[in-house]
């Protein structure tokens, strides 16, 4: 069995191969997906894709693709199936994703989850989802606290997670920055489509192949739930 950087050894799933870890952070804006992702990084060996920052990256580069996002990622309107489907199938081929990925805002339409799953299986991944349950108010209180660091994309929060000096990242010391998209009536929408276009994919990974698992991501520490998280992976700590 190989054994990746962070020493964490792949464990062979049921029916006997060896397979690569697809693991899918499922959730609402605010129930976490970014934080776990972070800290899932360090303990898997294995890179985080995450939609959202590579469109942030595209408009911060101000490229062709970041002016066309540029208004409806403002106004917390998803961007297109097929420029998604196309950033993340680029990322899937670069060779740091070999061992595994954690999937972080995406798939977030039926579209892009029947592309992903149509990418994966064939090639002998195992799909892992995990849907982290938390409920409105939590995620509102969440996000108006909510700081990032514009270099490395490390998240805060004022009240639960807060930088040791006020407003500098703990990493590089960047000045942190509210997300345009983090403003109350932005929320709003970014919520309304992940009800009316997002939340419908529980049903559809229900019923596909892969594993789904609902966690409660309303109380623990950052740190309980990804234990929680390790816990329900086919991974085996060495
Ligand atoms: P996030 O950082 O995941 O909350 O994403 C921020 C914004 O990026 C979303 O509100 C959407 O405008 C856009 N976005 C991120 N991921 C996707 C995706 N998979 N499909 C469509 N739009 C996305």
């Amino acid at each position: 069995m190989a054994v990746n950087p962070a020493g964490v050894e792949r464990a062979a799933v049921p029916g006997g191969n060896a397979r690569r870890l697809a693991l899918i952070l499922f959730g609402p804006p605010g129930s976490g997906k970014g934080t776990q992702s972070k800290i899932l990084v360090e303990r898997l060996g294995i890179p985080q894709i995450s939609t959202g920052d590579m469109l942030r990256e595209e408009i911060r580069r101000g490229s062709a693709i970041g002016r066309s996002i540029e208004e409806r990622m403002k106004s917390g309107l998803l961007v297109s199936d097929d420029l998604v489907n196309r950033l993340v199938a680029e990322r899937l081929r670069q060779p740091d994703t070999a061992g595994g990925f954690i999937l972080d805002g995406y798939p977030r339409t039926r579209q892009q989850a029947e592309v992903l799953l149509g990418l994966l299986a064939p090639a002998g991944w195992t799909a892992v989802v995990i849907h982290l349950v938390v409920n409105y108010n939590i995620i509102i209180g969440r996000i108006s606290g909510r700081r990032q660091c514009p270099q490395c994309g490390t998240l805060y929060n004022d009240t639960s997670r807060p930088p040791r000096v006020p407003g500098q990242c703990d990493r590089d010391g960047e000045a942190l920055v509210v997300r345009d998209d983090d403003r109350e009536s932005v929320v709003r929408e970014r919520l309304d489509a992940y009800r009316q276009q997002t939340q419908p994919l529980i049903e559809f990974f229900r019923q596909s192949d892969d594993v789904l698992y609902e966690l409660d991501a309303s109380q623990d520490p950052p740190a309980v739930l990804a234990e929680k998280i390790l816990g329900l992976l086919p991974v085996k700590k060495v």
